[in-house]
Order: C-alpha cells, then sequence, then structure tokens
C-alpha cells in the first residue's frame, strides 16, 4: 500500500477508483509484491538446487497460479482440485506435490493417473503404495513433533496432530521401504504456520537431516512452511535472509559430508500472498451503542474468516477519509451472527459510503469464502505494471441456485383463477 499526494494506492492506482470501477466488496492483488515475495525467498538460500511450491491453498485463482509458474514455482497441493487447477495452469505434473491428508483412495489414485509427485501422510498408505505401486517414487510426510504455529487451528507438529508420519514411527517405515523396495525420493515436514524462530527450523533440519541418511535414493528434502509475515506495523516476520543463510549452511555441509546431491524445498502460502492482498468492504452504516461504535460494512466472515477463525489481526484502513480524526471503532460484518473484524480499532473517522481496506488479505481470504447467508462471493483484481485485471467475475443470483435441483412434488401447488 503506497500513501501518496494524499491517496492511498496499489503501485499507482487509487483504492477509491478500483471500488468505483469493480465495486465492493473486492479482492485486490498486487502481482508486483507477489514477483518480491518471491525474488525475496529464492535469494535468500544460497544452495546449489532450490524448489520453492508455492502451497496454493492459500490463493487458487488460476492467473495467480500463472503468475506463479512464469516465476519458476512449483506447486503444493493438497486435493485434486488443486491438481487439475494447477495442471491447467500449465504446471508440469513433476512440478506439482500432492500432499493429502485423510483423503479417500480414489482420489489418490486420480493423482497418480495424472503423474503428480506424491507425499504420503501415513504408514498405511505407504504399505498400500509399496504393495500397488512399487516403482513409484514417492516422499514420506514426517511429524518431527516441533511445536510451532502462531494458533492450535495451525499448528500441526505437535504429538497429537493428525498430519505425517511421527518421527517415533521412523523405525517402522525404514523396515517397510527396505522390505517392499519403496523408492523414496523425497522426505518433508511442515510443522504449522508463523514460525517466528529461526531455530524451530534448523531444530527440525536435524531431525530431517538424520532421517535423510536411511534413505539411498533421496532427491530432496522439503521443509514445508509456516513462515510468519507481518500483519501490524511493528511486528515481527520470519527473517528469511537469516533463515536463508543458517539453513544453506547446513544444508550444504550436510550434502558434502554424505555426497548426496539434494534439493532444498520449502512450500509457503502465506508468504508469497498474504501481503499482495487487499480486500476493500463500504460501510454501510455507523452505529452508536451505550459503549461502543459500531462501524457496519458490506461483508461479513461469509468474505474474510481469519478474524473470527483465527482471531487474526488485519490492519483496517479508511482510504475514503485520509484527514479524519482518529476515533476508536468495531468493524463488523452483515452476517446474521457475530462476526466481528476488529474491536475498537483506531481508524480515521468513517462515515456511511466510506471504503474501508483490510491488508494482508492475499493468503486464506478468498479461497476460504463462502455463500453463507446466501451471499455473492466478490470479484477479484490482479495488478500488474501499474494496470489491474479482474480475475473473478462477481457472483451473480443464478449462482446460488446452480445444482440446486428443484423437484416436482413442490410444484403442485397453483393458484386457482
Ligand atoms: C498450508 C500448508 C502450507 C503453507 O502454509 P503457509 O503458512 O501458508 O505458508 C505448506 N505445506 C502444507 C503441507 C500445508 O498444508
Amino acid at each position: 500500500m503506497n500513501f501518496m499526494d494524499g491517496v492511498y494506492k496499489v503501485q499507482d492506482i487509487p483504492f477509491t477508483d478500483l471500488a468505483d470501477q469493480y465495486g465492493t466488496p473486492l479482492f485486490v492483488y498486487d502481482g508486483d509484491k507477489i514477483k518480491s515475495q518471491y525474488q525475496k525467498m529464492v535469494n535468500a538460500f544460497d544452495v546449489k538446487k532450490l524448489k520453492i511450491n508455492y502451497a496454493c491453498k492459500a490463493l487458487t485463482n488460476i492467473n495467480i497460479l500463472k503468475l506463479m509458474r512464469q516465476l519458476g514455482s512449483g506447486i503444493d497441493a493438497v486435493s485434486i482440485g488443486e491438481i487439475k487447477l494447477s495442471l491447467l495452469a500449465g504446471f508440469p505434473p513433476q512440478d506439482i506435490v500432492y500432499t493429502p491428508n485423510s483423503v479417500g483412495i480414489e482420489e489418490i489414485e486420480e493423482a497418480i493417473k495424472l503423474g503428480v509427485r506424491i507425499n504420503i501422510d501415513n504408514i498405511e498408505m505407504l504399505e498400500y503404495f509399496g504393495h500397488h505401486y512399487p516403482d513409484l517414487k514417492i516422499c514420506i510426510r514426517i511429524n518431527p513433533h516441533v511445536m510451532a504455529g502462531g494458533h492450535s487451528k495451525i499448528s500441526v507438529g505437535h504429538i497429537d496432530s493428525k498430519f505425517g508420519i511421527s518421527i517415533h514411527q521412523m523405525p517402522l517405515v525404514h523396515r517397510i521401504v527396505k522390505n517392499q523396495k519403496i523408492q523414496v525420493e523425497g522426505i518433508h515436514m511442515h510443522t504449522g504456520s508463523d514460525i517466528l524462530d529461526v531455530e524451530v527450523f534448523l531444530h527440525a533440519a536435524d531431525i530431517l537431516f538424520n532421517q535423510a541418511r536411511e534413505f539411498d535414493e533421496l532427491d530432496y528434502i522439503d521443509f514445508g512452511s509456516g513462515f510468519k509475515v507481518k500483519y501490524k506495523e511493528n511486528d515481527i516476520e520470519t527473517d528469511i535472509e537469516a533463515l536463508g543463510k543458517a539453513m544453506s549452511r547446513k544444508f550444504n555441509e550436510f550434502c558434502k559430508e554424505t555426497g548426496m546431491d539434494l534439493t532444498l524445498a520449502f512450500e509457503p502460502g502465506k508468504y508469497l500472498v498474504s501481503e499482495s492482498g487487499y480486500f476493500l468492504a463500504k460501510t454501510n452504516i455507523i452505529k452508536q451503542t451505550t459503549s461502543t461504535v459500531f462501524a457496519g460494512i458490506n461483508t461479513g466472515f461469509n468474505h474474510m474468516i481469519r478474524p473470527m477463525f483465527y482471531n487474526a489481526h488485519h490492519d483496517i484502513i479508511n482510504v475514503s477519509s485520509v484527514d479524519g480524526i482518529p476515533k476508536l471503532y468495531t468493524v463488523v460484518g452483515y452476517i446474521c451472527e457475530t462476526d466481528t473484524f476488529a474491536y475498537n480499532r483506531k481508524i480515521n473517522q468513517i462515515t456511511p459510503g466510506d471504503i474501508l481496506v483490510f491488508k494482508n488479505a492475499g493468503a486464506y481470504c478468498f479461497s476460504m469464502a463462502s455463500n453463507y447467508n446466501s451471499r455473492l462471493l466478490p470479484a477479484e483484481v490482479l495488478i500488474l505494471d501499474n494496470k489491474s485485471y479482474l480475475i473473478r467475475e462477481r457472483q451473480e443470483f443464478e449462482d446460488l441456485l446452480k445444482n440446486q435441483v428443484e423437484v416436482p412434488i413442490f410444484e403442485k401447488a397453483e393458484v386457482d383463477g
């Protein structure tokens, strides 16, 4: 977000112009920011072979996927839908890593047919692959039980987590792999989102390196993601340069020591797209109660659930009121349940009609949106080189009825004469 000549802009385009042109609520993505985040990540690591696989569940618009492909990224997919979207976006199957959890075997079979790489998440599946696909190279998701993650819902590495194969079960894994001659090309971990501490990665790296020695045909080690980005002005984010330095040194030493020629892989979602995104909403009403001033806006948790679901903080800027004196507002949605975006937040004086912009709306916002309350999904716009492109049309009323089947038993009620 830029503030120039008294106007809030994304690149050179005022937010209010975008609201006028495309309507609200509206998601806007700064493509140049995605590029610079990708580049920052690539530059941070100094290894012979680095692979970034964009965790596309964060934001799956096909144009974002195409942008990632253009940048040289691969894909981390968690569903057959994400695999198909990525193939449509032009990713070759070998650039897609599929990491299913609690997914049915039919879907996994379909993914195998499509030729993507498979990340195995449990021992039963490992044996299944050894039995049915002895020639297929696979990756194993290990849960190192390194505690990480900013919120219990996004921390996935703890002892009771449903993700990955526990590090304590690895002796069994090695026995199965040797016995069934399974070709393990990769090992993987992903301990959760919002990891601040570089040490967490380094500690987990030691654990994975120890495992890596046991696999003869290993091609890559994937350290997942969890990179934290700034949500507030003074937030700390993962120090990617420091992590890159320390991790690269460790990784290079390990390759040298073992003679293995490995690729270092990561699968960031949030880090690549969170800060690129802005969510624009219009103020419907200002309502003063005894103790609170509510600003009611034309959206709710149907479009952006992170504040309610994860207690996530998203900065909110009144781009229509540059000079308004800051006041305290509780910003709420129009959903018929409590859907509070922010409590007592200092925002420039809001009047009905003002456009509020939420920051960090690139990751897990549109991709988690729903039609709850029979509300329509917003439009999406991508900004590249100071030009705006509509990349998703706003839904229309007809979309609510799509797939609904009206059974004839209800059609008898005819009104006479
Ligand atoms: C969600 C997810 C990621 C991305 O996490 P971020 O915090 O968005 O970077 C990476 N890998 C796997 C397996 C995931 O499920």
